[in-house]
């Protein structure tokens, strides 16, 4: 199998295919903390793409209450555990040394790929049956009664969080690698991870294969089934788009405001190309406040998030790897530019490209964690792709006071 480069582990890996070559990567990033668990991302994909008969049990946009909900059942347990079967005591990260190439530091242990035996399987994987689909909301709301010991600011006795959970795009999909008849494929435009319909016979290796269970099997047409990013939007082909790239309709859907969707420029072994005018680039390696999911699982996965910063870092460390401590330490003490980025976030249906901030006078000051801190009225600045000024928002909120009398209605 060919050794390719995998940044999320720090170092090599071997994978069926040799790193794609993609121009472009579909990617984004979602702040958990200011989810609030409406599921209007979740109804916008499903009244899109999986209204139809035989789609009755596909979410291809799930938001699970961490840590009893999952869609499907305990999938990311389960895998956890099997990985932790295959090499007993081995899945360890060694984060004494990060680097620009290796910003997490090197995980010591063993993919999905590297786990598979390699003749009967190409993935370590596990296939789910039809009743682990059925409650995909499950747990919703329930908190833990262990306490949320070394978690910052705002500490409780209970916690839980929610996970917002699409396709990852990855750069080197389990789902792919899997596929005996080569129908799942990556663009090299913009990295969209899609299924040819006409290729695929409903093996459902892929659906054993991806670690995030994110691809489904239909039994009216015997063919898996997946989040195809909207690529129409993406494209700027869809009519609504005014021919411009647009974001997913579950980004652009977010009541929160978590989501922000953009293109990076990748590099041939998969990194990716340095840019800090990219919202995305800056977010995930200038202050490394975003991180992927389950980066051990080797899939070079595509979405990022802010950790939660009420929840246990043991937890954490599990899910999103060894860059937790620094991530919630920058968020809870952001830079100017990254408080002020942080405001782009669902500002703009037109997809992000790049970004710029004017810097404002002080407006305030408030402590956080005993530390003063000191407010500035800046301005972030969206660009399209083609460098256009899409929208600019200011960090100080302007507030409306409602007239005294209200209206008739
Ligand atoms: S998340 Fe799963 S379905 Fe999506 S690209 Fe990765 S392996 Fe494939
Ligand atoms: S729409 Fe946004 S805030 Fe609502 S559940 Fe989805 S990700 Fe969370």
């Amino acid at each position: 199998m060919p050794d390719v480069y995998n940044w999320h582990l720090g170092r090599n890996m071997s994978y069926r295919f040799e790193a794609g070559k993609t121009q472009r990567q579909f990617a984004a990033v979602f702040n958990i903390n200011r989810c609030i668990g409406c599921q209007t991302c979740t109804m916008a994909c499903k009244s899109t793409w999986t209204y139809s008969p035989g789609q009755e049990l596909m979410w291809w946009n799930n938001v699970e209450t961490k840590p009893y909900g999952g869609y499907p059942d305990n999938w990311d347990v389960k895998l956890l555990e099997k990985l932790e079967e295959a090499n007993r005591g081995g899945q360890v990260w060694n984060a004494s040394a990060p680097s620009d190439r290796a910003p997490y530091g090197t995980f010591e242990g063993k993919t999905i790929f590297e786990l598979a035996d390699g003749s009967q399987e190409q993935v370590l994987g596990y296939l789910p049956e039809e009743r682990e689909y059925k409650a995909p909301n499950a747990f919703e709301d329930h908190a833990t009664k262990f306490a949320a010991r070394g978690a910052s600011l705002p500490e409780h006795e209970g916690w839980f969080f929610y996970l917002q959970r699409i396709c990852n795009h990855c750069t080197y999909p389990g789902c792919l690698a899997a596929c005996p008849r080569n129908a799942i494929y990556k663009r090299p435009e913009d990295g969209i991870v899609l299924v040819d319909q006409s290729r695929c016979r409903g093996y459902r290796k892929c659906v054993e294969a991806c670690p995030y269970k994110k691809t489904m099997y239909r039994p009216t047409t015997r063919t898996t089934e997946k989040c195809i990013a909207c690529y129409p939007r993406v494209e700027g082909s869809d009519p609504m788009t005014d021919g411009l790239p647009t974001e997913t309709r579950c980004m652009s859907a977010c009541v929160g405001k978590i989501r922000l969707q953009s293109l990076v420029r990748t590099e041939p072994d998969g990194t990716w190309t340095p840019d800090p005018t990219n919202p995305l680039y800056y977010l995930v390696h200038v202050e490394r406040v975003a991180l992927p999911l389950y980066p051990q699982f080797g899939t070079q996965p595509n979405i990022y998030y802010i950790p939660p910063r009420w929840v246990p870092r043991s937890y954490l460390h599990q899910m999103f790897g060894p860059g937790v401590d620094d991530a919630i330490a920058r968020y809870t003490h952001p830079s100017r530019r990254l408080r002020a980025l942080l405001q782009l976030f669902r500002a703009s249906r037109k997809i992000a490209f790049s970004f710029d901030v004017i810097e404002g006078p002080k407006f305030n000051e408030i402590t956080v964690d005993g530390e003063k801190i000191e407010l500035f009225d800046d301005t972030v600045i969206g660009y399209d792709s083609k460098g256009q000024e899409t929208v600019r928002v200011n960090v100080d909120e302007p507030i409306h006071e409602r007239p005294g009398k209200l209206n008739s209605i």
